[in-house]
């Protein structure tokens, strides 16, 4: 073998250190005069939200369709998830070429890309109420749970996989959308501090972002004060959707920044965990964000979703995993789609999932590559792409287990049934097939 004294790596672009620092929001005619010290202000993000289809179209003005409003009209009659868009994400959204846009995909949905659920959807896919010991707490891993003190968001992604219960009602779905409730957080804390094999808290929802400051400290002083808790992650989508609210919400930023201190001080750990998912929600805004949050030590990890026509794609993947790491923003996971209802055109095989990993690992430093997992329905827990049972890639049939979660317990994960073959597709119309075919991949994988 001879040694190579110079290896020149392929470099596809520097592209990852582009961040957008244009006044794009100008190019929306109902926001043309906003100065950037108006797009900074959280107040003036919040309130300025879009939530309202009639809303899109008084911004937009004749930059939009009457096509393209017809649609997202009638996406409002499918979708399991009301319309909540901050200026900066609306902004950012190529309204010359809506359709294709990742962006308006993951936010505005339009009634022509819904395809028909999969039979084996389910709106607590992931079993989550059957996990549930109290009310807002999933206790599913021996020592981590999951809490959710509020179920409304700066933004909601038409994806979401708690659209069961997350921004309230829509025509398609009823919710039990709840807000933040200091009242029902004591038997959490309560229930934390009884089961002492529990050392991390993911305050997830919901988003953090709308927990008001008081309720930051309150949360997370309550938690730090609980002996066995080591690890606290507040989850928000906010820094990836809402840069500009730890840039201007000094109060909120400074509960954060608190309870960071307070827990450094006792020696254990408080970070944000965050939901990037196109390289395109990444601008000099995002990074200012991150100036801050690393300036004062807090770490922040991204965990994305594998969507079709989003991040579906390898360049697209990589793009996203290096302008992360770029900023200080640590890739940590990126889901393949919970089996939940409205998503079927977003879903992609698990295949396309373990192709895409493949690719991704090895760009970039080893700490800042994602792990790639499949959320198992039923509720069998995060496992690796990768670590499948058997599959069944005609059928888009995978079997799984998850030995530490749900011992002698068997899982199935389906691929979207439009991306299998015309013979395959025929046999899931058939009822009786369907079951059989199922049956048949978990004899396969020898249960
Ligand atoms: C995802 C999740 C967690 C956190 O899991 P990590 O793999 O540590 O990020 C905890 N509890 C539940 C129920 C979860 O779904
Ligand atoms: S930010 Fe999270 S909880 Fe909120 S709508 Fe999006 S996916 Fe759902």
């Amino acid at each position: 073998m001879t040694k190579k004294q110079d290896v020149e790596f392929h470099l596809p672009s520097l592209e990852h250190r582009q961040f957008r620092d244009d006044e794009f929001w100008k190019e929306i005619p109902g926001w043309e005069n906003i100065d950037r010290e108006t797009f900074a202000d959280a107040k003036w993000q919040l309130k300025s939200s879009i939530r309202k289809v009639e809303q899109v179209e008084k911004v937009l003005g004749d930059k939009v369709s009457k096509e393209l409003m017809d649609d997202i009209r009638a996406g409002q009659h499918i979708t399991p998830m009301n319309i909540r868009i901050t200026p900066y994400v609306f902004s950012l959204i190529d309204w010359d070429n809506p359709i294709d846009d990742p962006l308006r995909k993951q936010f505005l949905p339009l009634g022509s890309q819904f395809l028909p659920d999969h039979p084996y959807d389910m709106g607590d896919s992931l079993a989550e109420d059957v996990d549930s010991p109290v009310p807002e707490i999933v206790h599913r891993y021996p020592d981590k749970v999951l809490f959710l003190p509020i179920t409304i968001c700066p933004v909601y992604c038409s994806y979401c996989t708690r659209s069961r219960l997350i921004g309230g009602s829509t025509e398609a779905i009823p919710k039990d959308t709840y807000g933040a409730s200091k009242a029902k957080w004591e038997p959490v804390f309560e229930y934390l501090k009884k089961h002492k094999a529990i050392e991390d808290v993911v305050i997830s929802g919901g988003d953090a972002f709308m927990l008001t400051p008081e309720h930051i400290l309150h949360i997370g002083r309550s938690l730090l004060a609980i002996p066995n808790i080591r690890r606290i992650r507040y989850a928000t989508k906010g820094i990836a959707i809402f840069p500009q609210k730890i840039l201007t919400d000094d109060a909120w930023y400074e509960a954060i920044r608190t309870v960071h201190q307070e827990g450094k001080a006792m020696g254990k750990q408080v970070v944000i965990h965050t939901h990037f998912s196109s390289p395109i929600e990444i601008t000099r805004w995002s990074q200012l964000a991150m100036e801050r949050l690393f300036s004062d030590g807090i770490i922040v990890r991204n965990q994305a979703v594998l969507q079709a026509g989003v991040n579906d794609d390898v360049e697209t993947m990589v793009l996203l995993t290096r302008k992360l790491g770029w900023i200080n923003v640590q890739p940590y996971y990126v889901y393949m789609f919970d089996m939940v209802p409205g998503c079927e055109h977003f879903r992609t095989t698990l295949r396309e999932g373990i192709e895409i990993e493949k690719a991704v690992r090895g760009t970039t430093s080893g700490f800042n590559t994602p792990t790639f997992v499949c959320d198992l329905p039923g509720g069998g827990g995060k496992r690796h792409v990768a670590s499948y049972e058997y599959y069944d890639e005609e059928n888009g049939i995978s079997v799984w287990t998850a030995p530490n979660v749900k011992p002698g317990e068997v899982f199935t994960y389906f691929d979207p049934i439009h991306k299998l073959s015309v013979e395959a597709q025929k046999r899931w119309g058939d009822e009786k097939l369907r079951k059989l075919m199922v049956e048949e991949a978990i004899k396969k994988a020898g249960f």
